[in-house]
């Protein structure tokens, strides 16, 4: 049975339960005031007629707090709350953008899902923005290896094909073996970006893993320890040292970007790095099936809200 049958994919009320359940675990919170006494729920209220709704639409979720007296909904303050699709509708593309390992574009949900193509647009830009993760706890730890590497990819606007790869965007990305990966867009691999990054995501008694690239030469001092692998000469792994993980993370990243986001914008490729990184950091190899990663991302959605000028 497909997933997408679940009650909370197809019926409103169902689905406003399901997002309460996760993001309001101890009951409902008042969005205004923060009151958590027992609020009203309203049923039977619609919006305003309109046009296209000459009855109204119904609202679910609504609730009336007992002390501030105003009317709130899960949706509000996170980033469900900008749209006026169903949440049916997020929910379904939550899923599909957690489940698919490359990712899924927006003209494919916009068919998959019966929406608008800017509303499917603007819907993947959010998920991806409740997928961004807020640790920024270092990663490994004593015993533990973290590799790092970058890539080069789209092209940057205006400025002309150079052999360098000056006019590629660059990413860093650090993987923990066995763990998450943390991307960077940075305008350089260059010491001064690269080293900062470094220092503050990784853990000082981790093994450091990167190729024989000159921007990571003098790193050694600051980790328990540091492996090159020298691709240049050949080399790709010898025993534990190689930056395999990082590597198998870009070829997922690259073939998503290729086969699915054909026209990423410059200014958007963090987002796509947020969605990228989020997916293998909760990938089922470490345990975390479909459901669970979808979950994990609708709890991302509570906090985080942004404004879009749509597509460009
Ligand atoms: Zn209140």
């Amino acid at each position: 049975m497909s997933v997408l049958t679940c009650p909370h994919f197809r019926d409103e009320a169902a689905a406003f339960e399901h997002v309460e359940g996760m993001l309001w675990p101890y009951g409902p919170v008042c969005h205004h005031c923060g009151s958590m006494e027992k609020p009203y729920k309203l049923v039977g209220v619609r919006s305003k007629p309109s046009k296209k709704n000459p009855n109204g639409i119904e609202r679910y979720g609504l609730y009336k707090c007992r002390d501030c007296k105003g009317q709130f909904t899960v949706r509000m303050g996170t980033v469900l709350e900008e749209s006026h699709l169903p949440l049916t509708i997020w929910l379904q593309a939550i899923h599909l953008m957690c489940s698919s390992k490359k990712g899924i574009s927006a003209h494919q949900l916009h068919r998959t899902l019966e929406i608008g193509y800017k509303a499917a647009w603007f819907l993947a830009h959010r998920i991806r923005e409740a997928m961004r993760s807020d640790d920024f706890t270092p990663m490994g730890g004593a015993g533990k290896f973290v590799e790092v590497d970058e890539t080069y990819i789209g092209r940057l606007k205006g400025v002309p094909k150079a052999p360098s790869g000056a006019h590629k965007n660059v990413v860093l990305t650090l993987v923990e073996r066995g763990g998450v990966a943390r991307s960077f867009h940075i305008d350089s691999a260059t010491v001064a970006r690269v080293l900062p990054i470094v220092n503050a995501n990784i853990h000082k008694e981790s093994v450091l893993m990167s190729d024989e690239a000159r921007v990571y030469q003098n790193f050694g001092p600051d980790f328990a320890a540091h492996g090159t692998v020298e691709h240049g000469a050949g080399e790709y792994v010898r025993g534990k040292v190689h930056t395999n993980t990082v590597e198998g993370f870009y070829s997922i990243f690259k073939r998503g970007m290729k086969g699915v986001y054909q026209h990423c914008a410059e200014h958007h490729l963090h987002r796509y790095l947020a969605e990228f990184d989020f997916r293998y950091s909760n990938r089922s190899a470490i345990g975390v099936e479909d459901n669970v990663r979808s979950l994990i991302a609708l709890k991302g959605a509570a906090g985080k809200r942004l404004t879009y000028h749509g597509p460009r």
